[in-house]
């Protein structure tokens, strides 16, 4: 079947069709599947230009929501098609909602007909994202709606929102109204809960990200009094590693970190804050005279014991919130705050097996970042990085998931963002979702030719098949070209020695 992600269950089809006809019937669900009501009616009335109705239950139906019963996994589900009607199996309002994310696909949009089926499902892995840099390009309310949509089709969970970045500050904070008075994108307190709201009936959590204490050039600009050197700063454009630090010496620099992180645990209802914690070039400490004088304070012996300690300090900060920390991997070692989940992001970096038995989330460079071009990361990388993750030791004991990431240095426009998104953002999905067992690339590449048109509302840009799957010695030239970039952005920013 051309399901896009795979289902993992079992999986029947019949000959048999059943068709919705002008006026189809929806038995009026209950809790907790009362959310479907307005979302099965709308996609039955935008998508297939239908009639749908309600009725109440224990009347005929054409479709229904049932409750299992049967202990399934909280995001499980099953689906029965038969000549009779369409009957959607669940025991929770995430089962329901990924069952009507396949129910969707199994329409055919045009003649309102449905194979006759029965399909049990539940995820591989439960953190499954897309991470959106808004900061680099800012990315438009009704963009990231979009986005939220195309997420929840493919039964992702998450969506990482990167907002702040030395390229710019995207975030309103109240304690700080000069971080956003400069410019005119950013997103309001306002637009943040309408987000959050609309992810969270769609099944995706908001998890923000404010990337300190590097990646910081845009609030230095407007507070330069939190630096080490004190400024003036102008905010950069374009690609780049930064010297430009938040001055851990400073009383008042701490303090900012701590009220922005309050502001933005208080505005967001998920469990996660991320933190970032990347490229962070030591220089500024090493010559600032409060940065030298807090590690003599606190007895450390040089700047990465004061970054750690930065890092445990911003985590119990977030713990008081009732928050747990997200870090990228570049200087997690087993010294860190068990608690902290870290990203894993860098090859060159502490890889998971040296950051301790703390809460993984996987975004392999060379597998996730759909930002660099298909000869870097062909669909096909996207696609078996699903099997990398199940051969990784950590599968069994601290892995949660995985995401995939669009940095938008140089992707502007919502064309070039689907052209980089798809089809690989559909392969990420079946990656995170699907067990390895059933894993089969030709298949989800015949599948997604054919779901564009079904899994989305509006059909997305995408990559030509060939240009997504470009011959092997191409791929294997353009990524040790591309691996050498790494190692010396590596170096620079102190992740690596060598
Ligand atoms: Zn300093």
């Amino acid at each position: 079947m051309n399901l896009i992600p795979y289902p993992n269950g079992e999986v029947k089809l019949s000959p048999e069709l059943f068709v919705l006809g002008k006026e189809p019937s929806i038995e009026r669900p209950d809790e907790p599947f009362s959310f479907a009501t307005d979302q099965v009616q709308g996609w039955l009335t935008e998508k297939c230009h239908l009639v749908p109705t309600l009725v109440e239950p224990g009347q005929p139906a054409s479709i229904r929501f049932r409750k299992s019963n049967r202990n399934l996994p909280d995001e499980g589900y099953a689906i029965y098609v038969s000549p009779d009607g369409c009957i959607l199996e669940a025991d929770s309002a995430t089962g329901a909602f990924y069952a009507f994310q396949t129910f969707k696909q199994l329409i055919d949009p045009k003649k309102g007909s449905i194979p006759c089926c029965e399909i049990h499902d539940s995820p591989s892995f439960p953190w499954r994202g897309l991470l959106l840099d808004a900061t680099r390009t800012f990315c438009p309310l009704s963009e990231i709606l979009r986005l939220i949509d195309l997420s929840s089709s493919l039964k992702l969970n998450v969506l990482h929102l990167h907002l702040t970045d030395d390229q710019g500050w995207r975030i309103a904070i109240e304690a700080y109204p000069h971080l956003t008075d400069s410019r005119a994108q950013f997103y309001t307190k306002e637009d943040i809960r309408k987000v959050v709201a609309y992810a969270r009936e769609r099944n995706i959590t908001i998890i923000p990200e404010i990337d300190m204490p590097g990646h910081f050039v845009a609030a230095l600009a407007s507070y330069p009094q939190f630096s080490c050197t004190g400024g003036p700063f102008t905010i950069p454009q374009g690609e780049g590693i930064f010297s430009e630090l938040l001055c851990l010496g400073k009383d008042e620099a701490l303090l900012f970190a701590k009220q922005v992180i309050g502001e933005v645990c208080d505005l967001f209802p998920a469990k996660f804050i991320h933190l970032g914690g990347d490229e962070i070039p030591l220089i500024r400490w090493k010559e600032c005279p409060d940065c030298q004088s807090r590690m003599r304070e606190l007895g450390m012996k040089d700047e990465k014991e004061l970054l750690r300690w930065f890092a445990n300090a911003m985590a119990q900060v977030a713990k008081k919130k009732g928050k747990t920390v997200i870090f990228w991997n570049d200087s997690i070692d087993t010294q860190y705050d068990p608690s902290i989940v870290c990203q894993v992001w860098n090859p060159l970096s502490s890889g998971s097996n040296t950051v301790g038995d703390r809460p993984l989330i996987m975004s392999h460079y060379f597998r996730t970042y759909l930002n660099l071009s298909h000869s870097i990361i062909p669909t096909r990388e996207a696609y078996h990085y699903g099997l990398v993750l199940n051969d990784d030791p950590t599968r069994k004991t601290s892995m949660k998931g995985s995401e995939y990431l669009l940095w938008t240095e140089h992707i502007h426009t919502r064309k070039e963002r689907d052209k980089h998104l798809f089809p690989r953002l559909g392969a990420g999905a079946e990656a995170m979702w699907t067990d390895p067992s059933h894993l089969d690339l030709k298949r989800f590449c015949h599948a997604f030719s054919l779901c564009n048109e079904r899994l989305f509302l509006s059909p997305v840009a995408r990559t030509h098949p060939l240009a997504a799957n470009p011959p092997r010695l191409y791929c294997t030239l353009r990524r040790f070209l591309q691996h050498q970039q790494v190692r010396y952005n590596s170096k620079k920013s102190g992740i690596t020695k060598s």
